[in-house]
């Protein structure tokens, strides 16, 4: 049986939980058939933030050659820095039949959609405002300066849940690690994503 793997955006909030739920889901499950995408960021890391495993950290420079050379399949600026998702491990590993997660903003977002209209957008939220700034000033990696731009953004991102196909509101991040794990599931049990078993068993 050859299956292609199915593409999942998760989009939302800075401090709405997205990188803490995926992470869960992944020590949930202990998953090899589904592949976190790690991005090309200019920003600097974050105390405790490792090279090729929370970002591929990158100059300004570097990152404009890597967009000339058409090396990212989206990338887009957030709170004064450049993020990006690097194209060819993507491609790769949806062609061998692994899902691949993508946790990008909302502009990068709706790059990925026109790319790959069939890809599935799930949208994370906090409960409110109020917990994600609580969140962010509990995080301790932002400054008093960057969490109110974040807040702002995150105003603005709100308005584009409806662009998505799934929502979770991050209360419990064990709940939303199952409700990420049952989105997944869902998808591979799609009729339209099973056409060639389909047809084999058809045929056997
Ligand atoms: P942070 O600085 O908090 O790690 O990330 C800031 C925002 O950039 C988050 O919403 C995060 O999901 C998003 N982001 C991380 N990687 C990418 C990427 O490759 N592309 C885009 N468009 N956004 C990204």
């Amino acid at each position: 049986m050859s299956r292609k793997g199915n593409l999942f955006i998760v989009s939302g909030p800075s401090g709405a939980g997205k990188d803490t739920v995926v992470e869960r889901f992944f020590e949930l499950n202990e998953r090899s058939d589904v592949h976190l995408s790690v991005s090309a960021t200019t920003r600097a890391p974050r105390p405790g933030e490792q090279e090729g495993v929370n970002y591929y950290f990158m100059t300004h420079d570097g990152f404009r050659q890597k967009v000339a050379e058409g090396g990212f399949l989206e990338w887009a600026e957030f709170c004064d820095n450049l993020y990006g998702t690097p194209r060819d491990k993507v491609i790769s590993k949806l062609e061998s039949g692994i899902d691949v997660i993508l946790v990008i903003e909302v502009q990068g977002a709706a790059q990925v959609r026109k790319l790959f209209p069939d890809s599935v957008g799930v949208f994370m939220l906090c409960p409110s405002f109020a917990v994600q700034r609580q969140r962010l000033v509990d995080r301790g990696t932002e400054t008093a300066e960057s969490i109110e731009k974040r807040i702002a953004t995150a105003r603005e991102e709100v308005e584009s849940a409806a662009m998505y196909d799934y929502v979770i509101i991050n209360r419990v991040v064990d709940n939303s690690a199952a409700e990420l794990e049952t989105i997944i599931m869902s998808e591979r049990l799609k009729v339209k994503n099973n056409k060639k078993i389909i047809e084999e068993v058809r045929k056997s």
